[in-house]
Protein backbone atom coordinates (compact mmCIF):
# COMPACT_ATOMS: atom_id res chain seq x y z
CA UNK A 1 0.00 0.00 0.00
CA UNK A 2 1.34 3.46 -0.75
CA UNK A 3 -0.66 5.56 1.97
CA UNK A 4 -3.28 4.47 5.05
CA UNK A 5 -6.67 6.72 4.62
CA UNK A 6 -8.82 5.43 7.38
CA UNK A 7 -7.89 2.43 10.08
CA UNK A 8 -10.25 -0.41 10.75
CA UNK A 9 -10.48 1.24 14.32
CA UNK A 10 -11.17 5.02 12.57
CA UNK A 11 -13.40 3.54 10.61
CA UNK A 12 -15.33 2.45 13.47
CA UNK A 13 -14.86 5.95 15.58
CA UNK A 14 -16.03 7.76 12.34
CA UNK A 15 -19.54 5.85 12.27
CA UNK A 16 -19.95 5.79 16.09
CA UNK A 17 -19.44 10.15 15.80
CA UNK A 18 -21.44 9.95 11.99
CA UNK A 19 -24.97 7.88 13.81
CA UNK A 20 -25.22 10.17 17.03
CA UNK A 21 -25.38 12.67 14.49
CA UNK A 22 -28.23 11.03 12.65
CA UNK A 23 -29.82 10.03 15.26
CA UNK A 24 -29.93 13.52 16.06
CA UNK A 25 -31.86 13.98 12.81
CA UNK A 26 -34.18 10.84 12.29
CA UNK A 27 -38.00 10.98 13.06
CA UNK A 28 -40.60 7.98 12.71
CA UNK A 29 -43.89 9.95 11.07
CA UNK A 30 -47.37 9.11 9.98
CA UNK A 31 -45.85 7.81 6.48
CA UNK A 32 -43.50 4.96 8.41
CA UNK A 33 -39.63 4.55 9.75
CA UNK A 34 -36.70 6.24 7.85
CA UNK A 35 -35.03 4.30 5.40
CA UNK A 36 -30.89 4.27 4.95
CA UNK A 37 -30.39 4.31 1.42
CA UNK A 38 -27.28 2.97 0.83
CA UNK A 39 -25.39 3.25 -2.91
CA UNK A 40 -24.87 -0.05 -4.66
CA UNK A 41 -22.02 -1.48 -4.29
CA UNK A 42 -19.49 0.68 -2.72
CA UNK A 43 -21.61 1.86 0.05
CA UNK A 44 -22.49 -1.04 1.47
CA UNK A 45 -19.68 -1.83 4.07
CA UNK A 46 -20.30 1.54 5.23
CA UNK A 47 -23.85 1.43 5.89
CA UNK A 48 -23.25 -1.98 7.11
CA UNK A 49 -20.80 -0.34 9.77
CA UNK A 50 -22.43 2.58 10.29
CA UNK A 51 -26.34 1.06 10.91
CA UNK A 52 -24.83 -0.37 14.17
CA UNK A 53 -24.34 2.40 15.58
CA UNK A 54 -27.54 4.56 14.69
CA UNK A 55 -30.56 3.57 17.68
CA UNK A 56 -33.50 5.44 15.70
CA UNK A 57 -35.34 2.30 14.54
CA UNK A 58 -34.77 2.55 10.68
CA UNK A 59 -34.50 0.39 7.64
CA UNK A 60 -32.15 -0.26 4.96
CA UNK A 61 -32.31 -0.32 1.03
CA UNK A 62 -30.37 0.06 -1.81
CA UNK A 63 -29.77 1.73 -4.75
CA UNK A 64 -27.66 1.15 -7.62
CA UNK A 65 -25.84 3.73 -9.67
CA UNK A 66 -23.14 3.66 -11.84
CA UNK A 67 -20.89 6.85 -13.01
CA UNK A 68 -17.53 4.86 -13.44
CA UNK A 69 -15.95 3.07 -16.11
CA UNK A 70 -12.72 1.25 -14.15
CA UNK A 71 -10.97 3.88 -12.22
CA UNK A 72 -12.57 7.02 -14.33
CA UNK A 73 -15.42 8.78 -14.42
CA UNK A 74 -17.83 8.87 -17.24
CA UNK A 75 -20.02 12.14 -16.35
CA UNK A 76 -23.13 10.37 -16.76
CA UNK A 77 -24.69 8.36 -14.43
CA UNK A 78 -27.58 6.08 -14.73
CA UNK A 79 -29.44 4.36 -12.20
CA UNK A 80 -29.61 -0.20 -12.22
CA UNK A 81 -31.97 -0.21 -9.50
CA UNK A 82 -34.13 1.36 -7.72
CA UNK A 83 -35.47 1.27 -3.79
CA UNK A 84 -37.53 -1.75 -2.77
CA UNK A 85 -39.12 0.49 -0.05
CA UNK A 86 -41.57 3.53 -0.83
CA UNK A 87 -40.18 6.32 0.46
CA UNK A 88 -43.04 8.79 -0.18
CA UNK A 89 -43.08 11.12 2.84
CA UNK A 90 -40.11 9.28 4.86
CA UNK A 91 -37.07 10.59 6.62
CA UNK A 92 -34.02 9.41 3.96
CA UNK A 93 -30.53 9.30 3.91
CA UNK A 94 -28.77 8.55 1.04
CA UNK A 95 -25.60 6.82 2.20
CA UNK A 96 -22.54 7.22 -0.55
CA UNK A 97 -19.17 6.35 -0.30
CA UNK A 98 -17.35 8.93 -1.52
CA UNK A 99 -18.34 12.74 -3.05
CA UNK A 100 -15.32 13.56 -5.40
CA UNK A 101 -16.42 16.10 -8.50
CA UNK A 102 -20.13 15.60 -7.10
CA UNK A 103 -21.82 14.60 -10.33
CA UNK A 104 -22.67 11.15 -8.77
CA UNK A 105 -24.51 13.28 -5.33
CA UNK A 106 -25.75 16.12 -7.33
CA UNK A 107 -28.10 13.33 -9.70
CA UNK A 108 -28.98 11.33 -7.01
CA UNK A 109 -30.50 13.85 -4.81
CA UNK A 110 -32.44 15.12 -7.84
CA UNK A 111 -33.61 11.32 -8.65
CA UNK A 112 -34.49 10.20 -5.35
CA UNK A 113 -36.10 13.64 -3.77
CA UNK A 114 -38.17 14.14 -8.08
CA UNK A 115 -38.77 10.32 -7.94
CA UNK A 116 -39.70 9.01 -4.89
CA UNK A 117 -40.77 11.95 -3.07
CA UNK A 118 -39.60 11.77 0.69
CA UNK A 119 -40.35 14.26 3.35
CA UNK A 120 -36.68 14.85 4.32
CA UNK A 121 -33.62 13.82 2.07
CA UNK A 122 -30.34 13.43 3.74
CA UNK A 123 -26.46 12.54 3.14
CA UNK A 124 -24.21 10.61 4.54
CA UNK A 125 -20.79 9.92 2.75
CA UNK A 126 -17.30 8.41 4.28
CA UNK A 127 -15.30 10.77 2.57
CA UNK A 128 -15.65 14.19 0.94
CA UNK A 129 -12.62 14.15 -1.41
CA UNK A 130 -11.46 18.52 -1.90
CA UNK A 131 -11.78 17.57 -5.16
CA UNK A 132 -9.61 19.44 -7.80
CA UNK A 133 -12.17 19.02 -10.79
CA UNK A 134 -15.35 19.81 -8.96
CA UNK A 135 -18.51 19.91 -11.27
CA UNK A 136 -20.96 20.30 -8.16
CA UNK A 137 -20.43 21.37 -5.29
CA UNK A 138 -22.16 19.05 -3.05
CA UNK A 139 -21.91 18.51 0.79
CA UNK A 140 -23.27 16.29 2.87
CA UNK A 141 -25.20 16.35 5.88
CA UNK A 142 -22.92 13.96 7.47
CA UNK A 143 -19.32 13.66 6.80
CA UNK A 144 -17.10 10.88 7.84
CA UNK A 145 -13.72 12.04 6.58
CA UNK A 146 -12.31 15.66 4.51
CA UNK A 147 -9.48 14.44 2.26
CA UNK A 148 -7.35 16.33 -0.17
CA UNK A 149 -5.62 13.25 -1.19
CA UNK A 150 -6.42 12.94 -5.18
CA UNK A 151 -5.27 9.53 -5.95
CA UNK A 152 -7.42 6.31 -6.36
CA UNK A 153 -8.98 5.15 -3.19
CA UNK A 154 -9.68 1.20 -2.29
CA UNK A 155 -10.80 -0.89 0.10
CA UNK A 156 -13.60 -0.63 3.00
CA UNK A 157 -16.45 -0.55 -0.48
CA UNK A 158 -14.01 1.40 -2.90
CA UNK A 159 -12.96 -1.09 -5.63
CA UNK A 160 -10.67 -1.71 -8.27
CA UNK A 161 -12.56 -2.66 -11.05
CA UNK A 162 -14.88 -4.83 -8.82
CA UNK A 163 -11.62 -5.94 -6.15
CA UNK A 164 -10.64 -5.09 -3.33
CA UNK A 165 -14.17 -3.87 -1.87
CA UNK A 166 -13.65 -6.42 0.76
CA UNK A 167 -10.72 -5.11 2.43
CA UNK A 168 -11.55 -3.56 6.25
CA UNK A 169 -9.49 -0.39 5.53
CA UNK A 170 -8.87 2.56 2.98
CA UNK A 171 -5.87 3.03 1.24
CA UNK A 172 -4.01 4.24 -1.97
CA UNK A 173 -2.72 1.67 -3.58
CA UNK A 174 1.29 1.37 -4.56
CA UNK A 175 2.35 1.01 -7.91
CA UNK A 176 3.13 -2.64 -6.99
CA UNK A 177 -0.20 -3.67 -5.94
CA UNK A 178 -1.94 -2.51 -9.29
CA UNK A 179 0.55 -4.48 -10.63
CA UNK A 180 -0.53 -7.85 -8.64
CA UNK A 181 -4.02 -6.65 -8.85
CA UNK A 182 -3.60 -6.15 -12.74
CA UNK A 183 -2.23 -9.71 -13.47
CA UNK A 184 -5.12 -11.19 -10.89
CA UNK A 185 -7.56 -9.33 -13.00
CA UNK A 186 -5.90 -10.81 -16.56
CA UNK A 187 -6.03 -14.24 -15.31
CA UNK A 188 -9.71 -13.99 -14.02
CA UNK A 189 -10.23 -12.50 -17.53
CA UNK A 190 -8.67 -15.47 -19.26
CA UNK A 191 -10.54 -18.29 -16.56
CA UNK A 192 -14.04 -16.53 -17.31
CA UNK A 193 -13.39 -16.86 -21.09
CA UNK A 194 -12.56 -20.50 -21.30
CA UNK A 195 -15.52 -21.42 -18.90
CA UNK A 196 -17.54 -19.30 -21.42
CA UNK A 197 -16.10 -21.42 -24.37
CA UNK A 198 -16.49 -24.54 -22.92
CA UNK A 199 -19.80 -23.96 -21.92
CA UNK A 200 -21.24 -22.49 -25.30
CA UNK A 201 -20.49 -25.57 -26.74
CA UNK A 202 -22.15 -27.91 -24.83
P1 LIG B 1 -18.26 11.79 -8.23
O1 LIG B 1 -19.46 11.58 -9.08
O2 LIG B 1 -18.49 12.66 -7.03
O3 LIG B 1 -17.07 12.26 -9.04
O4 LIG B 1 -17.78 10.39 -7.72
C1 LIG B 1 -18.53 9.61 -6.86
C2 LIG B 1 -18.44 8.16 -7.21
O5 LIG B 1 -17.20 7.83 -7.82
C3 LIG B 1 -18.53 7.34 -5.96
O6 LIG B 1 -19.77 6.73 -5.92
C4 LIG B 1 -17.43 6.32 -6.08
O7 LIG B 1 -18.01 5.08 -6.40
C5 LIG B 1 -16.57 6.75 -7.24
N1 LIG B 1 -15.24 7.19 -6.80
C6 LIG B 1 -14.77 8.47 -6.74
N2 LIG B 1 -13.50 8.51 -6.33
C7 LIG B 1 -13.13 7.23 -6.12
C8 LIG B 1 -11.91 6.61 -5.66
O8 LIG B 1 -10.88 7.26 -5.36
N3 LIG B 1 -11.92 5.26 -5.58
C9 LIG B 1 -13.00 4.49 -5.89
N4 LIG B 1 -12.90 3.18 -5.77
N5 LIG B 1 -14.17 5.04 -6.31
C10 LIG B 1 -14.22 6.39 -6.42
Amino acid sequence: MEKLILSEDEIVRICDRLGKEIDNKLEENANGVPILLGVMNGALPFMYELVKHINTPCQLDTIKVSSYDGTSTTGEVKVQKGPDHSLEGKDVVIIEDIIDTGITMHFLKEFVQNTYHPKHLYVCILIKRESKEVKFDELADFTGLRTDEQRYIVGFGFDYYGLFRNRPYVFVPSIKDIKEWGAILDEDKKLTEQWKKEHSSK
